[in-house]
């Protein structure tokens, strides 16, 4: 921005109008098209496709998304630390800064995408640095000679992944090069070898617990390209890159207005090379936006833009080469157009009737819609229309239409298991919550909670609080102390209260063992997680949480009240899959 710091940037005449209303839009459009367990990762690289990558990101997830995307690691970090709650993958190494920027990102929680041995060492690298464990996603070229491991590497990528205790395998990618012309043959091609590519990665590192292979033309494509969770980035913008029937609004609309308004007689030349001559007396208005603002030059003579005069909204031609820093239009004789004046470039045709889309200027530009979004260039203001309060309310699901899960059941094997559902779990716990374990001796009770404190950031080591009854481990940083109880040798008309304890239950998460049929009346909602053991075994040695056994055990998780709105509870279910389960959902 080339203004003096004292003026407001919005003096400048021209604006990105950023719709956050219509991101989250087309969000729940595309939420409430493809079933709730298929993650939805809105992909936000290029600063949110040029409308703002943080307020983007915030408005596809109020519509339903529940992953973030973007080409580079440095820029996730900055997704990261808006703290959207959501995962964030990056897919876009870059060698020389790796050094630099991947310990950061790895450290706040980042998923990376890899494509090669290189790349996963120097993931690995990072993550041994600061003592992380990194989540990779192993990036597989299926036919596009962009990036992606090719086949040959795949077998050496995954048994170094399952070698080291510094990165985890979170899932595997690739991407389509003619989505957008689903009958062309490659795009089931690229399917097969997605499929064929990843049964080899699966070989070699053990289970994959996302696929993904799908940008926005994949996802509308079929449903057989969607796997575990499809990357839309321009649908969320408001284009498809093929024909659907989504209701989608474009979320950006470009405006400037008119700075001069003159009468020419015929034969009058307008702009550089003259490539305009006027061929009446007419009127012409100067606007200033040009080609540095980001407007195609070569839209010259093409483009129609939307001039909303007193009287009237028209779209008029512009006219001459469009410069640097400003178009002509030609107005026509008959006008009452004034200096001042609104002149749409491109938007929403709901906000501005008639104006063209992006799409159309993308037409007679010869190239695509991103390009036109992403061209808007930074010293064009972008004024971010709020989401209003009411659109905030979760659109994208109408209650009653799907069922909604109320509890989830997960087969583990052994303590790791329990405890990576636990934490699944604990990802979405807030201060308030009740969680009430049931389970006889040995099915991992204490095991659940070392898990659920583990991501929840509290101090103490979780120990069975047999003897002590109630143990208060307090947060680390601002979230909610971790609150666990034993209940087994309290009376029936034992009251919570009467331990007193020094945290508050509205304000910590509580964890009961043994409550069953002993605390939930201290809420109205709560949850029951239910840890069993098979027949068989509960006659071996009553000892709790035997860690070294790979018992097969269930767990189920009921949430009962109103406290988990119907997103969560679909959330939960995404993250017990990525976090390599198969959930039953049951209670719908
Ligand atoms: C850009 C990109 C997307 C999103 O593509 P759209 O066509 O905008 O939906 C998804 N995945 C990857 C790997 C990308 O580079």
């Amino acid at each position: 921005m080339n203004l003096t710091p004292d003026i407001d940037p919005l003096m400048s005449p021209n604006r990105a109008e950023v719709s956050l209303k219509a991101i989250a839009h087309n969000a729940a459009q595309l939420r409430a098209a493809i079933p709730d367990y298929i993650a939805l990762m809105a992909v936000v690289k290029a600063d949110g496709y040029g409308h703002g990558m943080v307020e983007a990101a915030r408005a596809a997830i109020a519509g339903g998304a529940t992953w973030l995307g973007v080409a580079h690691p440095v820029t996730a970090l900055d997704l990261a630390r808006a703290d959207l709650e959501v995962p964030i993958l990056a897919w876009l190494h870059e060698p020389v800064s790796a050094k630099d920027v991947l310990p950061h990102a790895v450290g706040a929680g980042v998923d990376l995408a890899v494509s090669s041995l290189a790349q996963l060492e120097s993931v690995n690298d990072a993550a041994r640095s600061i003592e992380r464990r990194a989540r990779v996603h192993v990036a597989l070229d299926t036919g596009m000679g962009r990036e992606g491991a090719s086949g040959s590497q795949v077998e050496a990528i995954g048994r170094a992944i399952r070698e080291s205790s510094h990165v985890s395998l979170a899932g595997a990618m690739s991407h389509l090069y003619n989505a957008d012309v689903p009958e062309d043959g490659s795009v089931r091609e690229q399917a097969a070898r997605f499929d064929e590519m990843c049964e080899k990665l699966e070989a070699a590192a053990g289970p994959i617990p996302l696929r993904h292979l799908s940008a926005s033309a994949g996802a509308l494509a079929g449903e057989e390209f969607r796997y575990d969770m499809v990357r839309p980035g321009i649908t969320m913008f408001g284009y498809s890159p093929l024909e659907t029937n989504l209701d989608l609004r474009p979320a950006m609309s470009l405006t400037s207005r008119i700075s001069l308004v003159k009468r020419v007689e015929a034969g009058q030349v307008v702009g550089y090379g003259a490539r305009y001559v006027t061929e009446r007396p007419t009127t012409l208005a100067l606007v200033p936006i040009g080609y540095a603002d980001g407007l195609d030059r070569r839209l010259t003579n093409r483009l129609q833009v939307l001039v909303q005069t007193g009287s009237a909204s028209t779209l008029v031609p512009q006219v001459g080469t469009i410069s640097m820093d400003q178009i002509v239009l030609d107005l026509g004789p008959d006008t009452d157009a004034v200096p001042g004046d609104r002149v749409v470039i491109f938007g929403d045709p709901k906000r501005y009737p008639g104006v063209w889309t992006a799409e159309d200027l993308a037409r007679e530009a010869g190239t695509i819609p991103y390009e036109i979004l992403t061209s808007v260039s930074s010293r064009v203001p972008r004024v971010v229309l709020p989401l209003a309060t009411d659109s905030a309310e979760r659109t994208w699901s109408v209650e009653g239409e799907r069922p909604v899960p109320s509890s989830f059941t997960v087969h583990t094997s052994g303590a790791e298991d329990t405890r990576r559902a636990a934490r699944a779990i604990a990802h979405h716990a807030k201060a308030g919550d009740l969680f009430v374990l049931d389970g006889p001796l040995g099915a991992g009770k204490t095991t659940f909670t070392q898990g659920f404190a583990s991501e929840l950031d509290v101090r103490g080591n979780v120990a069975s609080p047999t003897f002590v009854i109630a143990r208060v481990h307090p947060a680390n940083a601002e979230g909610p102390d971790l609150v666990h109880v034993d209940a087994y040798r309290l009376d029936e008309d034992w009251d919570i209260e009467d331990l007193d304890l020094d945290s508050d239950l509205d304000t910590s998460i509580t964890l009961v063992e043994w409550g069953r049929d002993r605390v939930e009346h201290l809420s109205s909602s709560y949850a029951i997680v239910e840890l069993h053991r098979e027949e068989s075994l509960q006659s071996g040695p009553l000892d709790d949480d035997p860690d070294d056994t790979d018992e097969e055990r269930s767990l189920t998780v009921t949430f009962v009240g109103e406290r988990y709105t119907r997103e969560e509870l679909v959330r939960i279910g995404i993250d017990l899959r990525e976090a390599g389960f198969s959930p039953e959902q049951g209670g719908e």
